[in-house]
């Protein structure tokens, strides 16, 4: 280390400096931090005497340290189920917190962080992770994996640190080195760190950024969005846009970075259909991406600029009386005064509309085969449609182990020559001319009955599930609710510039109609934000009232 003492002339701390400044700090602490070290008796144990060496430092520059060692076979090792040594147990009168392992390189800061977390009784989350920790509806037996070496593992270990003293009633921590632990490690896979688990389910590969650390180990899932919570009761901004697919998501992208101040409001899932496609193969840059991969980048980008309502509906869309009167967009949580709206919709799944279908959906009879398809592993399945869902879903559970069968009422595929090809020769059975005439089961679909179109036989085959993809429709319930024209198809009447003919409501993406591709959606949401932009500066309103 450089320092001033080798007469460079150096400003930098020495290392004795800067353990007496550790030291003062660490005595500034509220608290007292207990430490009890279970730590193996034998001089070679080096994890052990890593440890007590680390330790024994600490409590050398604070007399807020209060250091104890004991034995493996002390009653107190037994009575907390010590297992590994050396195991540190922080604090134990009221947190779950033990690291296994010697706090030692990169882990050293780790170390020193968590002391003053323990120390201030203080969690320092940031206010949404407070709220998100709130609401924590059960325990949580976290265990990090970590290396000395590796210099991502403090950020994920504080993240858990952070959670048990939060909810010290709920959140319960094992930090565990895997070098001092290989077979703990070995037995849970973790052969890259940070690796975290959330009772034994696996939430986090890499460091996580605080909030979705959080939101991992809430959902017992991965996350890869965060979205902040905004409480705001009424809003005023340039523009509202309904949607949080692909089009809706580039037209806050451009309409933001035109200088608009912009809302997105999006009532289910971020990303729209996109989201639960398996693999998208014809967006440019990527060769083949999975659909929620993908959503997850363009939510992350549009994040940069726009801010994001989710899980909140639009109930309500009041233009003003005249086109320059503010249009009020009313949602399940608040009120918003905007300039502009941009209807993007998007559209909701087919149904076949037989016999069925509706009880038995969610009990065998399912519109999403990524959300759906590991259930049916080993199973046998219907997929109905002939376009590229239906065939790029057929094959993604063929691929998954699902027994697929395709039918379609037709003879042959609306579904692009590509993904047929890869249909046929993956050997997926296809039902040609043939139509689902009902579907049957009592707790869960077993049978379904068919007809063929041409002979008009009908056929009762055993299923364990049927996968229903067989297009959209529009969602234009909004629309209607204002007014807005549709085409004879359903779809939102627009001119070439997104503008429906109610001023100041706009339309983009698959509500439009047309070739419903990610990057024609895209493309179109970039569009209306560039004609809202330009409208809202030079109102087309105003130049048709003064004609
Ligand atoms: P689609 O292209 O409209 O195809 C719907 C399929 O379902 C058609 O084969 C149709 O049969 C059949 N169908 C419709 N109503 C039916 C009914 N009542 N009973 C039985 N079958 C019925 O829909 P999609 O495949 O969901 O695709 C929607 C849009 O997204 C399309 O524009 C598509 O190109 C696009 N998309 C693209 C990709 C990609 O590029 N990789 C992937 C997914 C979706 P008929 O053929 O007889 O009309």
């Amino acid at each position: 280390m450089a320092n001033s003492a080798n007469g460079s002339g150096s400003t930098q701390m020495t290392e004795q400096e800067m353990m007496t400044h550790l030291g003062n700090a660490l005595d500034k602490m509220a608290h007292e931090v207990r430490i009890c070290l279970f730590a193996g008796p034998d001089p070679d144990a080096v994890f052990s005497q890593a440890a007590r060496q680390a330790l024994k430092a600490f409590r050398q520059i604070s007399s807020k340290i209060r250091l104890e060692e004991y034995a493996p076979d002390h009653q107190l090792s037994t009575e907390w189920q010590i297992t590994a040594f050396p195991t540190m147990v922080f604090q134990p009168d009221r947190f779950a917190i033990r690291w296994n392992g010697a706090p030692v390189g990169e882990e050293g800061r780790s170390l020193v962080e968590m002391l003053f977390l323990l120390g201030f009784d203080n969690s320092n989350l940031s206010d949404q992770s407070r709220k998100m920790m709130a609401d924590l509806d059960g325990p949580r037996n976290l265990k990090v994996f970590v290396s000395p070496t590796c210099p991502y593992c403090p950020q994920q270990s504080i993240n858990a640190v952070k959670a048990a003293v939060e909810r010290p009633d709920r959140v319960s921590l094992e930090i565990i080195d895997i070098q001092a632990n290989p077979r703990l490690a070995e037995e849970y896979e973790a052969h890259s760190v940070p690796q975290t688990f959330a009772d034994d389910v696996l939430i986090g590969k890499g460091a996580q950024s605080e909030e979705l650390f959080i939101q991992s180990m809430i959902k017992y899932e991965e996350q890869r969005v965060f979205i902040p919570d905004i409480d705001a009761a009424e809003i005023e901004t340039d523009l509202v846009i309904v949607g949080g697919g692909p089009a809706g998501l580039t037209a806050g992208i451009y309409a933001k970075r035109a200088g608009l101040e912009t809302a997105l409001v999006e009532k289910g899932m971020l990303g729209g259909q996109v989201a639960t496609t398996p693999l998208v193969e014809n967006y440019p840059g990527f060769t083949s991406v999975g659909g929620k991969s993908l959503v997850d980048i363009m939510v992350n980008h549009a994040l940069e600029y726009v801010t994001i309502f989710q899980g909140e509906e639009v109930v309500a869309i009041k233009p003003g009386n005249a086109p320059d009167d503010p249009i009020e967009v009313t949602t399940s949580r608040r009120k918003f005064s905007t300039k502009a709206v941009l209807l993007a919709t998007g559209a909701n799944h087919r149904h076949l509309g037989v016999p069925g279908e509706n009880r038995l959906s969610g009990r065998g009879v399912s519109y999403c085969a990524t959300c759906d398809g590991p259930l049916f592993k080993g199973k046998k399945v219907l997929m109905v449609g002939g376009g590229n869902s239906a065939v790029t879903e057929a094959l993604y559970l063929h691929h998954m182990g699902v027994e697929v069968t395709l039918v379609h009422r037709r003879n042959n595929l609306r579904a692009q020559d590509h993904l047929s090809k890869n249909l046929f020769e993956t050997g997926i059975p296809v039902l040609w001319n043939t139509e689902i005439k009902e579907i049957r089961g009592e707790a869960r679909v077993t049978s379904v009955v068919l007809t063929n179109t041409r002979s008009k036989e009908i056929t009762e085959i055993p299923a364990d599930g049927v996968f229903i993809s067989i297009g959209y429709e529009p969602s234009v319930a909004l629309a209607r609710q204002i007014g807005v024209e549709l085409t004879e198809e359903g779809y939102i009447r627009r001119d070439d510039r997104h503008r429906t003919n109610i001023p100041g409501i706009y339309s983009g993406g698959d509500v439009e109609g047309g070739y419903k591709q990610i990057v024609t959606a895209a493309g179109q949401g970039s569009e209306a934000a560039m004609a809202i932009f330009e409208d809202l500066i030079n109102p087309y309103w105003k130049e048709a009232a003064a004609v």
